[in-house]
């Protein structure tokens, strides 16, 4: 095929549900064209609704923001250790750098991709020993699959060290009946352009504490004291959603069910079609696990296959991707130290995530499959 007749399949691109319009519209037409309003606060509230186990939400600029607002509301101040899953996107961990904090990388497990249990526990004991407790840890659910909250959690309370969820890949997921971005001491979520619902740019930062969500609010509108000039005892940030964009977000919440489940229809078609390939591996959900599946990806048996499956698919215009690259292998990094069990380096060298927009169409499917197979064939 060539690539200018063929049309280009994304990784994961945004998916419009329809009344979204509809939500920006009310908001020009009652000039609510500011950083607050309704749309805000019912944004919020749908997220409240959806999660449940009595979430508050405040939405924020960027997952990044909700990180940053975070860490900070946890106590992480300069020259604090926190530890952070290894393997995840870069803004998992560059709040931490802001707040003049140091990362501590931990390596993944087999069975979710996420935090090692074992890694954080032996981590948590020698930072002990060095003279330093841990200020807080960053777990994530990788793609859209839990971690393993229930180890991970023990640990975290045993050593009684709060946990930041960053939930920016999970909306939608769940651990034994209970939705992800509700386990966290704070959680957070992202609504970037590809992620499975979007707001063009936003994020959540999650609590069950009334008055952490205020403080959160605060914060992310300039650190504003109650006075009638501009008065501030604090340093604040500008993070908070505009009301533009969180109707984008009450448009995307009404079709958050159907994404899921199209994003899960993506993975049961790749696994369907691709299963029977000895050198391909799903990540399969382990026992009380749902994944909202936000990228189905594949291990392939070798760096070669991966490179020669990624490539076959960029040459007829379909964007495939490397599993994230562990963040103890990041040049920005070097200089940190991390607990490692080869699993992170590994998944990257073999790993490839395929497109899984809730946007594809069977065809597109078909097609990337075919692709696939004629390389392994
Ligand atoms: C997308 C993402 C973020 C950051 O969210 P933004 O809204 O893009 O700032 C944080 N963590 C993970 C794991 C992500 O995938």
């Amino acid at each position: 095929m060539n690539i200018i007749d063929s049309k280009r399949i994304w990784l994961s691109s945004p998916h419009m549900g329809g009344t979204e319009q509809d939500f920006v519209k009310e908001a020009f037409e009652t000039n609510w064209v500011a950083p607050l309003g309704p749309n805000v606060n019912g944004f919020e509230n749908d997220i409240e609704s959806y999660l449940g186990s009595e979430t508050l939400a405040a939405a924020l600029s960027s997952g990044t923001a909700a990180l940053h607002l975070g860490l900070k509301l946890l106590g992480v101040s300069h020259d604090d250790e926190v530890l952070c899953q290894s393997m995840t996107f870069a803004a998992s961990a560059n709040p931490i750098v802001y707040l003049g904090a140091k990362p501590i990388f931990i390596d993944s497990e087999r069975t979710t991709w996420n935090i090692c249990p074992e890694q954080l526990e032996i981590a948590i004991k020698d930072r002990i020993a060095k003279g330093k407790k841990p200020k807080a840890i960053v777990a994530v659910h990788l793609y859209g699959m839990p971690y393993n909250v229930e180890a991970v959690h023990q640990i975290a309370s045993k050593y009684e060290i709060p946990i930041l969820e960053d939930s920016a890949e999970a909306l939608g997921s769940s651990y034994h009946g209970i939705k992800c971005g509700t386990f966290g001491d704070i959680a957070i979520l992202s609504f970037n352009g590809n992620k499975i619902i979007t707001t063009s740019g936003g994020g959540a930062l999650l609590t069950k504490d009334k008055s952490c969500k205020e403080k959160a609010i605060f914060l992310a509108t300039q650190a504003r004291d109650q006075a009638p000039h501009y008065e501030h005892s604090e340093i604040g940030y500008n993070y908070r959603m505009s009301n533009i964009t969180a109707g984008i977000g009450r448009g995307q919440m009404q079709v958050l069910d159907d994404h899921v489940k199209l994003r899960r229809r993506n993975f049961d078609f790749y696994k369907k079609h691709l299963d029977h390939c000895s050198e391909l591996q799903f990540l399969d959900e382990p026992s009380g696990y749902i994944s909202n599946r936000w990228l189905t990806c594949i291990e392939t048996t070798s760096y070669q296959l991966r490179e020669g499956l990624r490539m076959a698919l960029a040459e007829e215009n379909i964007e495939s991707r490397p599993l994230w690259k562990p963040m103890h292998q990041q040049a920005v990094f070097t200089n940190c130290d991390s607990y490692l069990n080869g699993v992170s380096d590994d998944l990257f060298d073999r790993g490839l995530c395929l497109p899984s927009g809730s946007n594809l169409e069977e065809d597109d499917l078909y097609r990337i499959v075919s692709v696939i197979k004629n390389v392994l064939r």
